[in-house]
């Protein structure tokens, strides 16, 4: 088998949140499918050992936020590589209530689903929805997970359904602890307060390849 193939199939990249407790929660996700129109129905696939999964399954609902491609990279880094356990992620990223949903703002579109269906395998959680509420909240490109890897130079969190390792980072880069970010440039001569631009961890969060 070679995992080459599945980089052929499309991708988004999505903020799937739901209530934790009356606590807005949610996780950076790529697998957010439309499965039917009328009546309109979208999937997600939520890794188990992720926070969300079970908020989503207690809650009865998610949402799905569409990034753009000028959304904050940042956003896709602290709902993918902390944890909503511990870490209040909407704290840090600003949402507005939406069809009685968490919505991320930097965003060009949500659909919020009430669960209809679970499928379980092995590591993930798919949950099928029947859409309640839709709209275009900005403008922009939605998007892909392509354009996450090819153009933000984004790292695939180790829960995600897509998950492949990585090659190593080339000897002497530094390299996020956190998402595995790579950074090109003279990391002495960044600032103190630099952060990083993918999960927003500090400089020492960093590590020579
Ligand atoms: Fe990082």
């Amino acid at each position: 088998m070679d995992p080459k193939a599945f980089y052929d199939l499309s991708y988004g990249v999505y903020i799937v949140s739901a209530w934790d407790n009356g606590r807005p929660t949610g996780c950076t996700a790529n697998s957010a499918i439309q499965v039917t129109s009328s009546p309109a129905t979208v999937l997600v696939s939520i890794n188990k050992d992720n926070h969300t999964n079970r908020c989503i399954a207690d809650c009865g609902h998610f949402a799905v936020s569409v990034l753009h491609e000028q959304s904050d990279p940042a956003v896709i880094g602290t709902f993918g590589f902390r944890s909503g356990k511990d870490f209040d992620k909407f704290a840090a990223v600003p949402y507005d209530v939406k069809d009685k949903m968490p919505v991320v703002r930097d965003s060009c579109a949500y659909i919020a689903c009430k669960v209809i269906g679970t499928m379980d395998t092995p590591t993930h959680t798919v949950f099928l929805g029947e859409v309640f509420g839709a709209e275009k909240t900005g403008g922009g490109r939605p998007m892909t997970y392509a354009y996450y890897h090819n153009v933000i130079k984004g790292k695939t969190a180790k829960n995600a359904p897509t998950y492949q390792a990585e090659t190593p980072a080339p000897a002497g880069k530094r390299v996020c602890s956190v998402c595995g970010y790579v950074y090109e440039g003279d990391f002495d001569a960044l600032p103190d307060d630099w952060t990083c631009p993918v999960c927003g961890q500090p400089k020492s969060a960093f590590r020579k390849a």
